[in-house]
């Protein structure tokens, strides 16, 4: 039996659901943008991007990002530039999308994508790129400035932002006012976790108007296919889950920077930082979804995996092996990738769930010293 999970998904209870449901039972709606969905939408735009922008609801965040990107691609481009050290949705989107990806390595320190090696293979590879797809690095606030020139120099910009929802630095949440799309995903396994669901913001209405076609069958407003499309949307169970959770997610970041804020004493506490353990470079509020750390240079996570396992502490490696190493995506091109093969021979996601005491971490932590 497992001592301790990697996580445990921990969403809102029955009892906070109930008068959803029964405004659905109320209505009749069922799908189809229904007024719980309005509401939702209409709440994280007030709450979350002070009604700056606009927000569409998509049934998981890959099916955001491909229509996303299928929406603002330039049409003679055929690469997406994006980081190795992301999520296979990342990469896959951009081929549902008939493109190809090209993997950039990433920063040693916040290991987001490396903007100086993207200006250059942006000049290089010219007209060639469709798009650019940065990975927000496990719900980093990253720093949009950069990516916010790509997009306004034409070269359209989509923020993997997948754990990134409540991420917040100074008074703006992750997102607000970004002129291309942020993909948000609501995953079981994200701490927004509604099941499956996800969220594209953008501060450009005309955008999130035409993903928004294009998820209802690309139908206009006489419910005629003029746009390329599928579907992509929510249920009013899904949004009910989805308002249940805006109530109480506050509460649920607190606990988990509480987490990590005790992971960060054991760790620092126990030498781990002295000997050669780091963290990720990060700033402002994180709604952190695990607790990633990298080994010392020169030994091996899956060491460490063992180690815990060997006692019932469930960890990970995310994301190694990063893309370019995984079947699918070896034949498409990449620049040299040695920050993205050495983070990822060192990464430990370390487990991190809202019901964790002190007492867990502190398990966790003793559990990586080599007896
Ligand atoms: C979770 C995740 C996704 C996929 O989200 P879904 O909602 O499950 O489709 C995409 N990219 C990254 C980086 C993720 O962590």
């Amino acid at each position: 039996m497992t001592k301790i999970p990697f996580l445990r998904p921990n969403l809102v209870k029955k009892e906070e659901l109930l008068p959803y449901l029964s405004e659905i039972e109320t209505s009749r709606m069922y799908s189809n943008f229904g007024p719980l969905n309005a509401r939702f939408e209409e709440r994280v735009l007030n709450e979350y991007f002070d009604t700056k922008g606009a927000v569409t609801t998509v049934n998981n965040a890959t099916i955001g990002l491909i229509l996303a990107l299928s929406q603002v691609k330039r049409s003679k481009g055929k690469y997406v530039l994006m980081p190795s050290f992301t999520f296979a949705a990342t990469p896959l989107a951009a081929m549902w999308c008939g493109l190809e990806p090209f993997f950039i390595d990433i920063n040693q320190d916040d290991w987001c994508m490396n903007e100086k090696l993207v200006g250059e293979w942006l000049e290089k590879l010219d007209d060639q790129v469709a798009a650019v797809m940065p990975y927000a690095a496990f719900g980093t606030n990253m720093n949009l400035d950069f990516y916010r020139k790509i997009h306004e120099s034409g070269i359209p910009v989509v923020i993997d932002a997948a754990a990134s929802f409540g991420a917040k630095e100074g008074p703006d949440y992750f997102g607000k006012g970004f002129p291309g799309c942020i993909v948000y995903s609501f995953h079981a396994t994200k701490s927004f976790g509604v099941g499956e669901g996800g969220l594209v913001y953008s501060a450009n209405h005309e955008i999130i108007a035409a993903i928004r076609q294009a998820e209802n069958f690309g139908f206009s407003k006489t419910r005629e296919t003029n746009l390329f499309g599928i579907n992509g949307k929510i249920s009013e169970y899904t949004a009910a889950i989805a308002l249940a959770t805006l109530d109480t997610f506050d509460k649920k970041i607190k606990t988990r920077q509480q987490i990590h804020t005790w992971y960060v004493e054991e760790l620092s506490q126990k030498n781990y930082i002295d000997k050669g353990w780091t963290l990720q470079k990060t700033c402002g509020e994180i709604p952190y979804q695990f607790m990633p750390v990298c080994c010392p240079q020169g030994e091996r996570n899956d060491d460490f995996i063992r180690l815990l396992a060997n006692q019932n502490i469930a960890a990970r490696t995310y994301f190694a092996p990063s893309c370019h190493h995984q079947q699918l995506f070896i034949g498409y091109p990449h620049t040299p990738l040695p920050v993205t093969d050495e983070i990822s021979s060192r990464i430990v996601s370390l487990p991190l769930w809202e019901e964790m005491t002190n007492q867990d971490v502190c398990l966790v932590v003793d559990g990586m010293i080599p007896s």
